[in-house]
């Protein structure tokens, strides 16, 4: 049996954002590896073995999904939303580079639907001129990095996607950022607060960033700062195609 892996994106939520190619994928594989919740996403079957994981064991769960696929096995690695956005693709990059002995293991990385594609197509086009992502969670980057990428896209006036706002072992950088954008003189840019988007739990808050307060986003949660010509039509919210 000739072993491959796929990185897979699980989409947003809802079950008819999953790729055909992603439930092709999954119809085939031998094993299933990923943080518990998106595992259990998947559902069980016979010949299909559940791995799942916790939070935080990136590189270790790569370097399984590798020896069980360079041992014959079909492998999906599940990744929320899309899998080389702030996820698991580039930590399997990261095992292969450590380690030459997968290097022949066949691998491909199948997107998702991510957050902030999801989020934008629910309040409009905010997304719909030039922007850049940035993600909060300072894990695995100083946060001066992160304020110095906030200051510079609010120089350059990108709409910003802002990923990982808020946990509760970062209580505080999320407030920061904002006040980094408000000194940038951003205040009177509009912001979107999308929780949950496609799911049951959905919400979706858009306010002036002089207005935010830290408390309108959590985990699950994908902030949206307009750039300063984000405008509102009826209950829409878009970025001109030009800019001056
Ligand atoms: N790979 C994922 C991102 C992982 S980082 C992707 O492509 O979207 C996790 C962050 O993604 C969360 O903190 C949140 O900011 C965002 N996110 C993921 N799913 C979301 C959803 N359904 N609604 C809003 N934000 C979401």
């Amino acid at each position: 049996m000739t072993g491959w892996l796929a990185i897979a994106g699980l989409g947003p939520g809802d079950a008819a954002l999953i790729t055909p190619e992603v439930s092709a994928a999954l119809s085939e594989a031998t094993d299933v590896v990923g943080y518990a919740p998106y595992v259990a996403r998947v559902g069980a079957r016979e010949g299909l073995t559940l791995h799942p994981s916790d939070n935080g064991m990136e590189l270790k769960r790569a370097c399984d999904a590798l020896k069980l696929a360079a041992e014959g096995r079909k492998v999906v690695v599940v990744s929320s939303r899309d899998p080389g956005v702030f996820a698991m693709a580039a930590a399997v990059f990261e095992a292969l580079e450590a380690s030459r002995k997968w290097q022949d293991v066949a691998i491909r990385v199948l997107p998702g639907v991510t957050a902030m594609l999801a989020a934008a197509a629910r309040t409009g086009a905010p997304l719909g001129h030039d922007f850049c992502a940035i993600n909060l969670s300072d894990n695995l980057k100083p946060w001066p990095v992160i304020e110095k990428r906030l200051r510079l896209a609010a120089d350059a006036d990108f709409a910003i996607a802002l990923y990982n706002p808020r946990s509760t072992s970062r209580a505080d950088g999320f407030g920061r950022a904002l006040d980094v954008l408000r000194e940038a003189g951003c205040g009177g840019r509009i912001v979107i607060f999308a929780h949950a988007v496609t799911t049951a739990k959905e919400r979706i808050e858009t306010v002036s960033l002089k207005d935010a307060r830290p408390e309108m986003a959590d985990m699950a949660t994908l902030v949206i700062i307009g750039n300063s010509a984000t405008r509102r039509v009826g209950r829409f919210v878009y970025a001109p195609r030009r800019a001056s």
